[in-house]
């Protein structure tokens, strides 16, 4: 079993070691004598760093990227590149990035002073606890939480962050430990999760972290000396999941450059409305107010533009076999645009045969004829596009679709338009 240097000093960035084992493979890693690297467990993620080798002036940099505990309790240090001058018995010394560790120290020492406020103020428990690169969450065992209660218990936290209370490590034995009053029982002897939390080689002991008269835990984590070394915590979104509700926070330097980046987001939102970040919400609300009043205008224009349009092409179409066939192809139109004209011609004329299309900007048909009319515009419609390589059909009075390219339209209305023409002015 590796000797677990953090357990006892979180500050602690270098220290000598001694390799024990080496391996290459699956990925090149060391196991020392002595470790203050911390192996991702319990929540909180793995430290990286360095391992120095050979002569001190001018030793071997081995980065350390990521570190595991093995299931017998052994510290995995697994490295950028393989080893070279490096054997079981090797003097290395270990140095440990600091100003990750210090982050996850916040974080961490957030948590349970966190936990323990939900806790405190309203008797929510903590079911689990989890470390991103970018923000952390605790899951809570509830079914319901208001938004007032985040709001208490991230004031809480911060009055105990501001009162920068001792935070202790202890080791007790696991008898002692339920005499205490843990905000947590650590799992029972051999259950998964214990190895974090049991102090290797010295039977049932358990190490606590002790947050004075606030907060007692059952805990493997690296903290913080004092309560104010967390700076401050942030809650941010909450969100219901399977087990209870979900609330992400961000602790110390995270919840400066969170509040940095959030500040930064709304004041470039904010120059687009020349408003104040706090009358942003309003300003948008606005905008999207005007944006459903002008779509609403634009339907009506269009509308009214549709059928000023239908009325001229009826005007200047004559009438063929007592009918009035109206090809026309339009280009910056949309389909929604022919669709409407489609819908005003037949409307305004009882006898009219409707072949629209446009080329831009999405190439599209529209057949429509008025009701009595003898044709089948759908079928129609989907002999045509099938042959010009598209898709689309509708019912026997209106149809409509869509090609790739706007090449051959034109050619292709010109050709139906013959065959209606010539077709007999009583129904087929
Ligand atoms: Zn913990």
């Amino acid at each position: 079993m590796t000797d677990r240097l953090y357990y006892h000093d979180s500050f602690l960035y270098d220290f000598d070691a001694e390799v024990r084992e080496l391996a290459d493979s699956p990925r090149p890693s060391l196991i020392l004598d002595r470790s203050a690297f911390y192996p991702t467990s319990g929540g909180q993620v793995f430290d990286t760093g360095w391992i120095l080798a050979g002569d001190p002036n001018d030793p071997t940099k081995l980065r350390v990227t990521e570190v595991a505990e093995s299931e017998d309790g052994r510290v995995v240090h697994y490295l950028e590149a393989p080893v070279k001058d490096v054997k079981p018995g090797t003097r290395v010394h270990g140095q440990i990035d600091a100003s990750r560790r210090r982050d996850h120290m916040q974080q961490h020492s957030g948590q349970h002073v966190l936990s323990a406020a939900f806790v405190r103020l309203f008797n929510l428990p903590t079911v689990s606890f989890h470390m991103a690169d970018d923000y952390c969450s605790i899951d809570l065992d509830t079914p319901n939480l208001a938004r007032e209660q985040v709001e208490f218990a991230e004031r809480l936290a911060n009055e105990i962050i501001f009162e920068n209370r001792p935070v202790d490590i202890r080791f007790v034995t696991r008898d002692e430990a339920t005499t205490l009053g843990l905000r947590k029982l650590p799992p029972a002897k051999g259950a998964p999760g214990l190895a974090g939390v049991a102090r290797p080689g010295r039977g049932d002991e358990l190490r606590l972290i002790d947050i004075r008269d606030f907060d007692l835990s059952a805990c493997g984590g690296t903290h913080v000396r004092q309560t104010g070394q967390i700076g401050s915590i942030l809650l941010r979104k909450i969100e219901k999941v399977r087990q209870g509700w979900r609330v992400e926070f961000v602790a110390g330097q995270r919840a400066v450059s969170t509040a940095r980046r959030d500040f930064t987001t709304l004041t470039e939102a904010a120059a687009l409305f020349s408003a104040h970040i706090y009358d942003l919400p309003q300003q948008a609300r606005k905008s999207l107010d005007e944006i459903k009043s002008l779509r609403k205008q634009r339907e009506r224009s269009q509308e009214e533009l549709a059928e000023a349009q239908a009325a001229a092409l009826l005007a200047g179409t004559p009438e063929a076999n007592s009918r009035k066939l109206v090809v026309r192809t339009f280009s910056g139109r949309d389909l929604n645009h022919i669709k409407l004209l489609a819908q005003q011609l037949t409307r305004l004329a009882p006898n009219a045969v409707a072949l629209l299309a446009t080329t831009s900007p999405q190439p599209s048909l529209v057949f429509a004829q008025s009701p009595g009319q003898p044709f089948d515009m759908g079928a129609l419609l989907k002999q045509t596009i099938a042959a010009l390589g598209g898709r689309g059909g509708g019912s026997k009075d209106m149809a409509q679709g869509g090609v790739a390219n706007g090449d051959g339209i034109d050619a292709a209305l010109k050709q139906i338009a013959q065959k209606l023409s010539s077709a007999p002015a009583v129904p087929m």
